[in-house]
């Protein structure tokens, strides 16, 4: 679904026709800071007219809800993809904007829905509804930038960890990584793609021209438990998956995370603990441990917080570097697809941003 975001230089050329080249690179400018094409105060007043109609400017995200938990320090937001399809409803997306004391963060989507099936996640739930655009992802960084720039803050940190698959959408998602680090200045250092673990997508990461952050949603250390888990991992068993890992590391030299939402009585025992360790330490990753959030396809709890403890000092005994996240916003709804499917029913219109 082609929307602003989705022109390339070569496109918005063909609509600036008849005016100056430099007219091209003010047009992206000022469309990747936020603004629309009526504030383009460089451009001439007639100009700005004719692009403020010109259907190929819409943006890609129409707002349908805002929520912000945790004192404003996290900003959720749900978006409707256009244009309709015919008699059908439109696809709907989140985002999620996060400040922390000494960073700020936008967790963006790669697809709505998602194909995977993981079990416990909403998102997976949903099934597979459609890819993004490489424009969809680049104007909810645009869009949370303009928000945390509102509030002083900085965007700084791009995480691909919202509704989606990105090894699934690599080719967008990568041309997306490089407005984001080309246009919008951001590292890649401080992007970072979140995969359940799709091995082509890991192979090609291997090799790619930025050296973007890579995390591995691993949740179980045996195929048996993550197979019931992911059912990707039919696909690629963990032998398979940490072998490309491994690759990856020293392909790459980068540090590589691995992510676990901790299911009470499921993933949390100490036989989990331990051949967990056992990969992390070959792979000389980062173990990031979260408690899992409830959905209403997976009849499970999160780890109770002595549990979590438990689970994260054997690693740390057992030589491993392990952290545990706190869950943001959880009181809006905010883990991966969950605000999407709190609110069914019409949408609340709050208008465009
Ligand atoms: N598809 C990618 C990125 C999106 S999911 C992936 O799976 O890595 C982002 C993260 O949220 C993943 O680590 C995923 O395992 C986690 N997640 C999904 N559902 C969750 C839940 N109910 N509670 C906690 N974490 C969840
Ligand atoms: Fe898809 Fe990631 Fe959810 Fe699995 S955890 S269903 S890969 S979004």
């Amino acid at each position: 679904m082609a929307s602003r975001f989705d022109l390339d230089e070569a496109a918005l050329a063909v609509l600036l026709s008849g005016e100056p080249a430099y007219r091209v690179g003010q047009l992206r400018r000022g469309l990747l800071e936020g603004r629309e094409p009526d504030q383009l105060t460089d451009l001439p007043k007639a100009l700005r007219a004719r692009l403020s109609g010109e259907p190929a400017l819409v943006p890609g995200l129409q707002l349908v809800h805002e929520a912000a938990a945790d004192d404003g320090a996290t900003v959720r937001w749900l978006w409707e993809l256009g244009p309709a399809g015919v008699g059908g409803s439109r696809p709907r997306v989140e985002t999620v904007l996060m400040h922390y004391p000494e960073r700020t963060t936008v967790c963006i989507s790669s697809q709505a829905g998602c194909a995977m099936g993981c079990t416990f996640c909403a998102t997976g739930q949903l099934g597979f509804e459609r890819h993004l655009s490489t424009g969809e992802i680049v104007e909810q960084v645009v869009r949370a930038r303009v928000v945390a720039a509102a509030s002083g803050r900085r965007l700084g940190n791009v995480v691909f960890m919202g509704m989606g698959e990105p090894l699934a959408n690599l080719d967008r998602v990568w041309a997306a990584v490089h407005v984001l680090h080309d246009d919008l200045g951001i590292s890649a250092r401080h992007l970072t793609i979140s995969t359940v673990g799709v091995v082509p997508g890991i192979q090609r990461l291997t090799t790619a021209d930025l050296p973007v952050n890579l995390a591995v949603s691993l949740h179980a250390a045996t195929d048996e438990l993550r197979n019931e888990l992911v059912p990707l991992g039919r696909r690629y068993p963990l032998a398979v998956l940490v072998g490309a890992c491994a690759r990856y590391v020293e392909a790459t030299g980068r540090r590589l995370s691995l992510e676990w939402a901790l299911i009470d009585g499921t993933n949390d025992t100490p036989r989990q603990a331990d051949a967990l360790a056992g990969i992390a330490r070959t792979l000389r990753a980062h173990v990031n441990l979260i408690p899992l959030n409830p959905t209403p396809g997976y009849p499970a709890n999160g780890s109770q917080p002595a549990a979590v403890r438990a689970f994260c000092d054997r690693l740390i005994q057992l030589g491993v570097n392990a952290t545990v996240r706190r869950n943001r916003g959880t009181d809006i709804d905010a883990a991966c697809g969950q605000l999407r499917a709190s609110m069914t029913g019409s949408p609340v219109q709050l208008g465009r941003r």
